[in-house]
């Protein structure tokens, strides 16, 4: 194997960090140049006809890639360098056979689930979900003959495995069929985890020659500190956007999981056209530097933030994933499917609206913006913003209060943080 393609050295396994520096990159292809340049092109010229031919064969599904068979390059809505070399580098990171990238964290959600369901179909998720992912399940996939089942309160695993239990069954006397369960995990923004394994488990029991494929969306604690794949999921989606990113200078999405239903989950990004660009590709492949290091640092800044935070008298709660002020079997359950808690966390202030805007303007190191893991530290306010389209019983139903205010935290001085921290809660 060429040594840009070895995930080894003799003996040893590379750890992901390492192979993010040249893995699936051959500068001897690129003039030497230690980066990848940026394939700035639509279109690929063939060597011959016959290349044309074999790698459309294989582009549009009609044979299988032969093992030692390097697929052509085509057009840049099919494949592209930048592209190819930036999902090799994501597959490391989750195990995964292969992964998919796509031109929002959106259009990786809604591709892949247009790929896996038809009219007809019962899909199951998870509430809270991000804004987005709940629009395209509550409004725009039951357009296309798709019926949604949502679900809160997950925690303790019984009111989801209830849910997949009976869309199963009713999808089955309506001669349709459960096509997926979508879970957030942790959920955005209370951070309650969703049991994976329990899901997981809940489907094998169903006893389906189909079972329904269970998908999640990593976005909050993947690639580093929680891996699905392991814990029985079938796909990982991701907005590129947050943490993977890590800049705030971008949009991008992916999808991650086995190849058969990667290529399921590739024809319609061909299709519809959701791929993105070799430029975000090529700002993506830098950021996949310095990801251990930014997800390392803001972690370790935001548990410094939440042990100092805990316990502040204008404070009710301090929501963290598997936090100390989680339930025990929120914990028991952190323990077994996180290996870290990452940097984004929400405060339940005492009052409502009034004590957490007060909050929230007089902050000034903490920028007021949506979205989340950049290396800048962010707050917002969800039920005002992300979640402000949600029923008052649906907010209350999540535990998406007036006085809830979620914070993302970056890669600053975290005494710097805590000092600003201190002095907006000062003048709530
Ligand atoms: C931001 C986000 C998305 C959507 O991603 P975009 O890149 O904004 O399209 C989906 N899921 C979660 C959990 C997110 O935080």
């Amino acid at each position: 194997m060429s040594k840009h393609r070895s995930r080894t050295l003799g003996e040893r396994t590379l750890a992901p960090e390492t192979l993010m520096m040249g893995f699936g990159y051959d500068p001897t292809l690129s003039e030497g140049s230690i980066k990848a340049p940026i394939f700035q092109t639509s279109t690929f010229v063939f060597k011959s006809a016959e290349d044309g031919k074999r790698f459309f064969e294989v582009a549009y599904g009609l044979r299988q890639k032969e093992p030692e068979e390097a697929l052509g390059l085509i057009y840049s809505r099919i494949n592209n360098p930048n592209l190819e070399i930036l999902e090799d580098r994501l597959a490391v990171w989750d195990a995964a056979d292969k992964a998919l990238v796509f031109s929002s964290g959106m259009a990786a959600i809604s591709t892949t689930m247009m790929a896996l369901s038809r009219p007809g179909d019962v899909i199951v998720y998870t509430a809270p979900a991000y804004g987005g992912t709940e629009y395209l399940f509550d409004r725009i996939l039951p357009r296309m003959g798709v019926r949604t089942v949502s679900v809160a309160d997950c925690d303790g695993g019984e009111a989801l495995a209830a849910a997949i239990r009976s869309a199963s069954a009713e999808a089955a006397a309506n001669g349709g069929r459960l096509a997926a369960v979508y879970v957030e995990t942790p959920a955005n923004p209370t951070n309650q985890l969703i049991d994976l394994q329990a899901a997981a488990a809940c489907i094998r029991d169903l006893g389906l020659a189909e079972p329904p494929l269970l998908v999640v969306d990593n976005t909050f604690l993947g690639p580093l500190w929680q891996k699905p794949l392991q814990h029985g999921a079938d796909l990982v989606l991701y907005s590129l956007t947050k943490y993977v990113g890590g800049h705030s200078d971008l949009i991008a999405g992916a999808c991650l999981g086995r190849a058969d239903l990667m290529a399921r989950v590739g024809e319609m990004r061909t299709i519809c056209g959701t791929i993105t660009d070799p430029h975000t590709a090529w700002l993506l492949m830098r950021s996949l530097e310095t990801l251990h290091i930014r997800m390392e640092r803001s972690q370790a800044n935001a548990r410094t933030l939440v042990s100092r935070l805990r316990g502040h008298p204008k404070i009710e709660a301090v929501l963290d994933a598997g936090g100390a002020e989680a339930s025990a079997s929120q914990q028991a359950l952190f323990a077994r499917q996180c290996s870290g808690a990452g940097s984004t966390f929400s405060l339940r202030l005492k009052g409502g609206e009034a004590e957490a805007f007060r909050m929230l303007n007089a902050l000034q190191l903490f920028k007021l913006a949506v979205s989340l893991g950049g290396t800048e530290s962010l707050v917002s306010h969800p039920s005002s913003t992300t979640h402000s389209d949600y029923s008052p019983e649906a907010k209350a139903r999540c535990g998406i209060g007036d006085n809830l205010v979620r914070l993302s935290v970056g890669i600053e001085n975290a005494d710097d943080l805590y000092a600003d921290l201190e002095r907006a809660l000062a003048a709530v």
